[in-house]
């Protein structure tokens, strides 16, 4: 392990995410790792919009950083929000890659021009923000994408360019939703044996030839064949296939998740207390699980983006209600679109001694509490990632992007998921119950434990396959 250094001689990396919370989390991480293990002076970049959320979050002080760790901004081009919610996403790819290039050169420049700060000598962006690799070109230093989705998540945008070749994408009409269409077999993606049409992350659900989303994932997986690698939160024993696919396909890609576990041995508390949630923790979730059997609660959280309709809402409540099994349920201030999410006075009386809600939780300290039972999530890469390292069996409800990919692989490969294809409140208890009860959910459930055994050994020195990968990647491109 490297010393943190303060001299003008250690490398420098700037670490770019997307900005929304699935892709700041693991950003931070590895940004940690980096200074952690790899004795990098590093600044994170935030958009403006969400530096204001963190500190309002998180309070004043949250984001001063380090000597060595340090946070700038550069604005992301979309109108302010008084709102404390996830930008609409499409519109923050199309702002972001637009907007932010010339304001990061000129971040490059002041922090080159620093005279308490060492030179840039890499950067690492997120797979989505590859603006930042005409930044790095024009300062010939390494550039590193970091996608922050499972490994067959990205291998299936990769695709994007070939789906729409072949006809498959976009949808002739709204009619192939439900005649069966999505159903396809699709069976020519490197390294994924079955998939279906409906599997593949979502953008392809449209009817417009020039859907912006289509356009913009196929142009970044086009642009990552210019990185000089490629991380992925990951680890080889659960998506071999995959990785080892991509090695015709990509610039060398290190697999190098979960990266919580890699992380797990910081010892630096300082560093440790640099957070990244954009929404203001509840502490009382650990305290009321603190009281409840092993295995006994269900947790309910759909992510930081995912909406739902008031009806669907009202399905999962009444699911959960009539499965009379504890749930802790999260319910972010923005879940319901277009309106505050209001339940029913009936479910809350019925359920009151039995369910928690909050509005976001330490979602990694709630995973690994014994009395998590099940996890109902929108399969986002990041939720899935930390229940399989907290062996914790899912119901997979996914909403948008790879997440049915995540869900597909949850369910068929990894033996961990079921899945809601109708968020109906008779399929939602029966799940709920065959999850916490159920002989499935016994096999499920043993599975998830040899997967975070998997995990663990993965992130562990000297051999864990992740913890060499992030060696090699020291050694091979950053140092
Ligand atoms: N998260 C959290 N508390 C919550 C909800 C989510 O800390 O109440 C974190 C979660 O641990 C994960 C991230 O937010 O790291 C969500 O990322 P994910 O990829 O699962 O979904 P997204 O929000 O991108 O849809």
């Amino acid at each position: 392990m490297c010393s943190l250094g303060t001299t003008k001689n250690v490398p420098h990396v700037v670490c770019v995410p997307y900005p929304a919370q699935g892709h700041i989390n693991p950003m931070l991480n590895i940004a940690k790792l980096l200074h952690f293990k790899g004795g990098f002076h590093v600044t994170f970049v935030n958009t403006e919009y969400n530096h204001k959320r963190h500190l309002k979050a998180r309070g004043p002080d949250s984001l001063n950083g380090l000597p060595t760790f340090r946070f700038e901004t550069i604005p992301d081009g979309l109108p302010e929000s008084n709102v404390d919610s996830t930008q609409d996403i499409p519109s923050l790819c199309e702002s972001t890659r637009k907007t932010c290039l010339p304001h990061f050169k000129n971040l490059l420049s002041k922090l080159n021009d620093a005279l308490d700060t060492p030179p840039v000598t890499c950067i690492v962006s997120d797979g989505v923000m590859s603006f930042t690799l005409d930044a790095a070109q024009e300062l010939n230093i390494p550039q590193v994408l970091f996608w922050t989705t499972s490994a067959c998540g990205f291998m299936c945008y990769a695709q994007y360019r070939q789906l729409m070749e072949k006809g498959l994408t976009p949808l002739k009409d709204w009619s192939d939703m439900t005649n069966g269409y999505l159903e396809t077999p699709i069976d020519w993606v490197p390294g994924i044996k079955e998939i279906r049409l409906k599997d593949l992350p979502s953008f392809i659900r449209t009817t417009d030839p020039n859907d912006p989303m289509i356009e913009f994932m196929s142009r970044e997986c086009q642009r990552a064949q210019k990185a000089s690698a490629i991380i992925l939160n990951t680890f080889d024993a659960l998506e071999h296939d995959v990785l080892e696919a991509f090695s015709s396909i990509f610039p060398p890609i290190y697999s190098i998740g979960p990266l919580n576990l890699l992380l797990k041995d910081v010892t630096n508390e300082e560093l440790n207390s640099i957070g990244s949630n954009l929404w203001k923790e509840d502490s009382k979730c650990l305290k009321w699980l603190n009281n409840k059997e092993p295995n006994t609660v269900v947790y309910v959280n759909f992510g930081s983006v995912t909406v739902m309709t008031k009806e669907q809402m009202i399905e999962f409540a009444w699911g959960l209600s009539n499965s009379k099994k504890p749930f802790l349920w999260v319910i972010r201030p923005d879940l319901v679109a277009g309106e505050n999410a209001v339940l029913p006075l009936e479910f809350l009386e019925e359920t009151k001694d039995r369910g928690l809600l909050s509005s976001w939780c330490l979602q990694g300290e709630v995973l690994a509490h014994s009395a998590i039972g099940g996890f109902l999530t929108h399969s986002g890469w990041n939720s899935t990632l930390e229940s399989v390292c907290a062996g914790v069996p899912m119901i997979c409800w996914p909403f948008f992007a790879e997440q049915q990919t995540n869900c597909r692989f949850c369910c068929n490969e990894w033996e961990i998921g079921l899945e809601i294809e109708d968020a109906k409140r008779d399929k939602i208890e029966s799940l709920v119950k065959e999850l916490l009860d159920g002989e499935k959910g016994k096999e499920m459930k043993a599975k998830a434990l040899q997967w975070k055994k998997l995990a663990h050994n993965a992130a562990s020195g000297p051999h864990g396959s992740s913890f060499m990968n992030l060696e090699n990647l020291f050694r091979d491109v950053l140092l």
